[in-house]
């Protein structure tokens, strides 16, 4: 990384902190109630480094191969680990002992393995339960009206630990469109809230990402991942003309 890169990813990542925390006060919070995720995909060791120097404090990725290899560079020292990325069964052994937190856990029969695997390594798996809120056939994640029967389901594990729901609504051309899936997730967080299921602490709603992230705080996120705003465009965002 040149010095002047270093520089614009610390500027980036301040633009982004300050306006995570203007919609945090519109929001009526907190700056500091609202976690900011690094979706890191497709950054190499070293700019993940640079980035947690520079001040992010949680890194998210969502390709279990490609956060080994980071891994294994130590690229995340220093700040906590999650998982955000659509997860098989088959890899969830290389996670454990890894990340603090699964975001994406779209299904019972995923927390299921999950639980098993924690379980094997003697620890209690943080997860959030992925849901679908736009109905969308091609995409993974709970509808909600499975999340009843899932919480009951896995918050009978003892090795796994809800803390929480995460969405990705769909693409949408207006960002009205996605206040409107935005704002039916915080009523559906807050609704699991009210329940107060055994071994289930509603803390974390996360949803937004670099096009939507205050939107979405605005109506009721407080864990934001931010990808592109906080690393620059990814190599094949960038279209040449
Ligand atoms: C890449 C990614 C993000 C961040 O996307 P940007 O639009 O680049 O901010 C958020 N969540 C998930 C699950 C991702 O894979």
């Amino acid at each position: 990384m040149t010095e002047q890169e270093n520089m614009e990813l610390t500027e980036r990542i301040q633009s982004v902190q300050e306006r995570v925390a203007q919609a945090a006060l519109r929001a009526g919070k907190k700056p500091e109630d609202i976690i900011l995720v690094a979706a890191s995909k497709m950054n190499d060791a070293e700019r993940v480094r640079a980035a947690i120097s520079a001040g992010i404090k949680v890194c998210g990725e969502n390709r279990v191969q490609e956060l080994l290899e980071k891994y294994e560079q130590h690229a995340y020292d220093g700040a906590d680990l999650q998982f955000i990325g659509t997860l098989q069964t088959n890899k969830v052994k290389y996670l454990i002992g890894k990340v603090s937190l699964i975001q994406s856990v779209g299904s019972v029969h995923l927390g299921e393995a999950i639980a098993k695997e924690a379980a094997k390594h003697n620890v209690r798996q943080d997860i959030l339960l992925e849901v679908n809120i736009g109905r969308e056939t091609a995409k993974s994640g709970l509808l909600i009206e499975e999340l009843d029967d899932a919480i009951a389901r896995l918050s009978e594990k003892p090795s796994l630990h809800i803390r929480g729901l995460m969405a990705i609504p769909p693409i949408a051309d207006e960002i009205s469109k996605n206040a409107s899936y935005f704002t039916e997730m915080h009523q559906v967080f807050v609704d699991i809230l009210t329940k107060k299921y055994d071994n289930v602490n509603m803390d974390y709603l996360s949803m937004g990402m670099t096009n939507d992230f205050e939107t979405a705080i605005e109506c009721g996120a407080n864990m934001v991942r931010i990808g592109t705003a906080i690393f620059g465009a990814r190599p094949y965002q960038i279209v040449s003309p």
